[in-house]
């Protein structure tokens, strides 16, 4: 039965993504009366342990070496293969994240773990541990079970909820010194350049509006801004919207874009592509705004508006400005 449980902290700009604490709910849940570790890496990474232990951690490891603050695949693989060398777990949890995609694969290759990725839900059923994950462009959901060895798995955010936070809790904390040597690194950050406006992360976003080619241009799009902005939402797109050249293709959503699972997603001027239902089909609710009551779209809306989105959208925000 596995004991050890690891998670793989995703840290954005010195602050906690949200999956970090779903993937510490997903491990306390499987590992029973196991112990739960997270690591977490760079300069401020001490400033983060009390919030973890706070949502399930028992055990930090923080790795405060500078090389660590930004991301790239040489620091981070090196320095979470030792992690993963010191802790031993049986079970590594990280976020389906940029991150998360482009680590896990090299770690569970590296290691010869088994990797499963993109995970909606994890369960413990008569002690194995089983995984949800979706196939065919999420039209379907496969269930995997691991007896026992060591597995990898990759968690989509906004699926599993993180713990109720408990206050009380604190964890053991950990420093690693772990060796990271300059002539192993091929790249080097010098700046970032975000290419959204600051906001809300469409990633982890809890609402999405999200435009298609419908909106025609990209000053079309601001009504679906300011709609955003009431609602505390992130703007996403098709990729429609973003051949189109209406918005950055850092908006996409579907298959090759993004994937969100969002609490509601309002779809404007989208028809609703296989393979844009891919990327936001699980979302708890979705509102489809959409001229063509034939549109694809209306086949998965919980609520349909047969309507010009240059008309609904702004009725919609003028509405919420009143609440
Ligand atoms: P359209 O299909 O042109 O739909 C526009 C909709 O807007 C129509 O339904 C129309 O009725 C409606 N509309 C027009 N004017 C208005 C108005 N004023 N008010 C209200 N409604 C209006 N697509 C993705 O989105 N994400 C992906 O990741 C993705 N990956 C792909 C990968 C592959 C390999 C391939 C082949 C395709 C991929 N696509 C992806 C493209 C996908 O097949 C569709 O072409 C795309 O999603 C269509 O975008 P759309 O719905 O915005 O545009």
């Amino acid at each position: 039965m596995s004991k050890n449980g690891l998670v793989l902290a995703d840290v954005r700009d010195g602050e906690l993504r949200h999956v970090t604490l779903e993937c510490l709910a997903a491990a306390s849940q499987v590992m029973e009366d196991g112990v739960v570790t997270v690591a977490v890496l760079g300069s401020n990474a001490k400033d983060l342990v009390e919030k973890l232990s706070h949502y399930g951690a028992d055990r930090v490891v923080t790795v405060t070496n500078p090389k660590l603050d930004q991301y790239t695949t040489d620091a981070y693989l090196q320095a979470f293969l030792q992690v993963i060398e010191k802790t031993d777990p049986d079970v590594i949890f990280t976020g389906h994240t940029a991150v998360g995609r482009d680590v896990s694969p090299r770690i569970a290759a590296r290691l010869q773990l088994g990797l499963v990725s993109d995970c909606t839900a994890v369960d413990r059923v008569d002690g194995k541990i089983v995984f949800t994950r979706p196939i065919y462009a999420g039209k379907a959901f496969v269930k995997k079970a691991v007896r026992e060895g060591e597995v990898f798995a990759t968690l989509r955010p906004n699926n599993i909820a993180a713990l109720e936070a408990d206050t009380s809790r604190s964890a053991v904390v950990e420093e690693l010194d772990v060796t990271i040597a300059d002539d192993s690194l091929r790249t080097l950050i010098k700046e970032l350049v975000r290419k959204t406006a600051d906001g809300v992360d469409l990633s982890e976003a809890r609402i999405v509006v999200a435009g298609g080619r419908g909106v025609k241009s990209a000053e079309g799009f601001q009504p679906l801004y300011e709609l955003a902005e009431v609602l505390g939402a992130a703007v996403g797109a098709s990729r429609g919207a973003c051949d189109a050249e209406y918005c950055d293709y850092a908006l996409q959503i579907g298959q090759t874009g993004k994937v969100v699972t969002p609490d509601l997603y309002i779809a404007c001027g989208i028809s609703g592509a296989i393979q844009h239902l891919a990327g936001m089909s699980n979302s708890k609710v979705i509102v489809a705004i959409n001229k063509d009551p034939e549109a694809s779209i209306f086949s998965v809306a919980d609520y349909g508006i047969v309507g010009d989105l240059f008309e609904v959208v702004p009725m919609l925000t003028a509405e919420l400005k009143e609440v």
